[in-house]
């Protein structure tokens, strides 16, 4: 395979893209008057000063979120969920009817919907029976028209983490975008692959405020890649895919990172906690390890708990429809009260069963 080259990967009428030149982006400066952006100058129908465009490249935003994840603000690129820069990615690389992505399922289901959506074909090379990549199979999936592979790790919905080695595998043998969603490394002891992104060109890392964060209502997701692949992102995203307020939101949220912290240990001990306790249950066959903030499980009938728990008001997602998910059930670690409810309503369903 040739090497990567951004050249060699961005489809044509991306390169020959024109953006749209937003009032906001044409002019940056201190000025008294702004008649430049068709706004209310009168002001606000709500009390507060939302009647101005916001900044169509996050500068403020983005220089805090540098600072807490040390990585360059020209490497940055803030979209509204990971989902937006999923899809961007998509875009930016893949022409419609023609291109490719490889995904390795059971994982996320956004990489495959936004393929789908913008016509792309998806290859899926299934991870191994211990939930790892299976790089000859990747190798073998890999023709000239695979111009994106999604690797989720900690992975999602099996909870573990990607081994390093096929990782960097993929980022020295694959002449296409690499990218490591890392939703949930927060709940992590590990670094961050953000950190090699002056070694590999081809790689991008997704990350987001949904989970650690504890800002999923926000929409805040972040993508770090190369100053050259931002640059084409950035070309291509709606000019304010980001709300003024959510901005300000977001903002105050980086700087509360210490509490950020303390409710992922909490959650992290709640989740060694839970699969402690799931330990005592016959219909439990397997609690598969996890890095996130929840805890796939093996159970003897999927389909029976999930009902059973939702007649008790309590949710969790069934993901038996996935491949290497028979019976499986995600649960999410709740709060310490809501894990007692859960394990409390676990101990009647056993012994409910138990009796017929
Ligand atoms: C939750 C999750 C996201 C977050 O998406 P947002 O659009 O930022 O909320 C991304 N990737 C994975 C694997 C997830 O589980």
């Amino acid at each position: 395979m040739a090497a990567f080259t951004l050249e060699n990967i961005v489809r044509n009428n991306i390169k020959k893209l024109i953006p749209y030149s937003s009032a906001r982006s044409e002019f940056e400066g201190e000025a008294q008057i702004f008649l430049d952006a068709n706004e209310n100058s009168l002001g606000s129908v709500l009390n507060n000063n939302f009647h101005r465009y916001p900044d169509p490249l996050q500068k403020k935003l983005k220089e805090k979120l540098s600072a807490v994840k040390q990585v360059a603000v020209e490497n940055i690129f803030i979209g509204n969920g990971s989902d937006e820069a999923i899809d961007l990615l998509i875009r930016a690389f893949c022409n419609p009817g023609k291109d490719s992505i490889i995904i390795c399922p059971p994982t996320y289901g956004m990489y495959e919907v936004s393929a789908e959506i913008n016509d792309v074909a998806v290859k899926k090379v299934l991870l191994t029976s211990n939930f790892q990549l299976d790089i000859e199979a990747i190798n073998e999936a890999i023709d000239d028209a695979t111009k994106v592979i999604f690797v989720c790790s900690p992975n999602n919905p099996t909870g573990n983490l990607i081994n390093n080695d096929s990782i960097i595998w993929l980022l020295k043998n694959f002449n296409g975008i690499v990218v490591i969603d890392e939703a949930y490394i927060d709940f992590t002891n590990k670094l961050s692959w953000s950190h090699l992104l002056n070694t590999f060109p081809n790689l991008v890392v997704l990350q987001t405020l949904s989970k650690a964060w504890g800002l999923a209502g926000l929409r805040i997701g972040f993508a770090f890649a190369s100053k050259e692949i931002i640059q084409i992102l950035n070309k291509i995203k709606p000019p304010y895919n980001i709300s003024e307020s959510v901005q300000q939101l977001a903002q105050q949220a980086l700087q509360n990172e210490t509490l950020a912290k303390e409710k992922t240990n909490i959650l992290v001990q709640q989740k060694e906690r839970l699969i402690d306790d799931f330990k005592q249950f016959y219909f439990i066959q397997t609690i598969y390890p996890s890095d996130a903030n929840f805890i796939l499980i093996q159970v003897n009938n999927a389909a029976t708990l999930y009902k059973y728990l939702l007649s008790k008001a309590i949710v969790v997602r069934n993901r038996s429809s996935q491949p290497l998910c028979e019976n499986c059930l995600r649960i999410t670690v709740g709060t310490p009260a809501e894990n007692d409810d859960l394990i409390t309503t676990l101990k009647k369903y056993s012994n409910e069963k138990n009796l017929c």
